[in-house]
């Protein structure tokens, strides 16, 4: 079959790929070239464990190891040390604190204890790119939730020094930084706590500019992302959201929040989330919904707590419901990639799996198969240059501004 697509816009594409051999082999040669940023991978509490080696690709729910990374050319993920929204508390905020450190000292344990040789954790966009050169897998961090730091704001200084690059203010619940895209009914949340970014989420945010830190709005509610967008000095990220254009969906941006992240230099990371980029089957709902009641599952950290033999039996269930009703696909993805870059631009979209944390889609469910997404960006017609910039350099230029923006207060104090 001849891929003829828009002569006029794509003239590289066709003059090339008579083909689909010829097709793959041109996609499989920018995928290589390129540096492939995933800026949101979760890891469970057992990361790094026996339970979960990175070198040893073991229950299926585990998405992201080195070798499959190799296989799927995935250079660098942002592993997330994520904790779930809890009550805003003295004792609620110390048990998310041991449990962000948790994970803080996992990735630390792998990537310097177990597999110093395979991959490297990087703290600038600098080391990113030289860890990458030499051959070895990037390791960066990002934090999902501010709800570990409590009311210290200057807990962040010890984020920052533990590697985290950058900081969500918000998960599912609002918080003491403000509000969340979803209001938490098991926390009995109000619609809205703060109406936006609180007078310490503020504070939060300028603490994270001053340190180098970016901000991410994903999760949060539209009038916090705004507030942060608004509040950030250098440009903020959206870690891993979808468009609102495409599908209305909470978790997604409106086309508002779009068009300012951008105008401030910013870059939205569309993530491969099924429940986010197309309606959901009502029945397939209904039936996960279920299967979830049945195992106690609230949330996708919950699925840590299974036994080996509950985990079995819930997966033999889950890919029952999969085979019935499949996931979104390689194409629902780019499509809101697609409306991204014609409502913001080229230089502002990126690309998170949240793989781990209930990411993964149909042909890009692991890290193995990372190459697919690119041969979807090649077939719509997405250049070499345009494919960097989509894979990783949209985002680690504004590493590099927040870093720049960093250094240059510093000098000024
Ligand atoms: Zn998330």
């Amino acid at each position: 079959m001849k891929y003829i697509i828009c002569l006029a816009c794509f003239f590289s594409v066709s003059a090339v790929a008579e083909t689909e051999a010829e097709l793959i082999a041109w996609a499989r040669a920018i995928h290589e070239r390129v540096l492939t940023v995933d800026t949101h991978v979760d890891i469970p509490a057992n990361y790094g464990s026996d339970a979960y080696d990175p070198m040893k690709p073991g229950p299926r729910g585990q998405q992201v190891h080195i070798p499959t990374q190799i296989e799927g050319g995935l250079d660098a993920t942002f592993l997330i040390v994520f904790v779930g929204q809890g009550p805003l508390t003295t004792a609620g905020y110390a048990k998310a604190l041991a449990d962000a450190m948790a994970k803080f000292a996992a990735i630390h344990r792998v990537t310097t204890l177990q597999y110093p040789d395979k991959l490297s954790l990087a703290l600038s966009s600098g080391d990113a790119r030289r860890i990458a050169a030499e051959g070895k897998k990037v390791v960066l961090i990002g934090i999902e939730n501010g709800y570990p730091m409590g009311e210290h704001v200057e807990l962040l200084d010890v984020f920052y020094d533990y590697g985290a690059r950058y900081f969500g203010h918000t998960h599912i619940g609002h918080n003491q930084l403000g509000d969340s895209s979803i209001a938490e009914k098991r926390l009995n949340d109000p619609p809205s706590r703060h109406g936006g970014l609180s007078a310490l989420g503020k504070k939060a945010v300028e603490r994270a500019n001053r340190l180098g830190m970016m901000n991410d709005v994903s999760h949060a509610g539209k009038q916090t992302t705004l507030d942060i967008i608004a509040a950030s000095r250098p440009p903020a990220i959206a870690s891993h959201s979808g468009a609102k254009g495409v599908f209305d969906h909470p978790r997604n941006m409106s086309d508002e929040e779009m068009t300012a992240l951008a105008a401030k230099g910013g870059v939205m990371q569309v993530v491969a989330f099924d429940t986010y980029l197309r309606a959901v089957p009502k029945e397939k709902t209904a039936a996960t919904q279920a299967l979830w009641a049945e195992f106690g599952i609230k949330d996708f950290p919950d699925m840590a707590k299974l036994t080996p033999d509950q985990l079995k039996t819930y997966r033999a269930r889950a890919d029952e419901i999969e085979l019935k009703w499949p996931k979104a696909g390689v194409r629902d993805l780019a499509d809101h990639i697609d409306y991204a870059v014609k409502l913001i631009g080229i230089d502002h979209v990126g690309i998170a799996s949240d793989f781990n944390g209930g990411g993964g889609i149909t042909g890009w469910n692991s890290a193995s198969e990372t190459f697919n997404v690119t041969l979807e960006l090649v077939k719509r017609g997405y250049g070499e240059e345009q494919i960097a910039k989509i894979w990783g350099a949209n985002l680690l230029r504004v590493l590099d501004e927040v870093e720049d923006y960093a250094k240059r207060t510093k000098r000024r104090k």
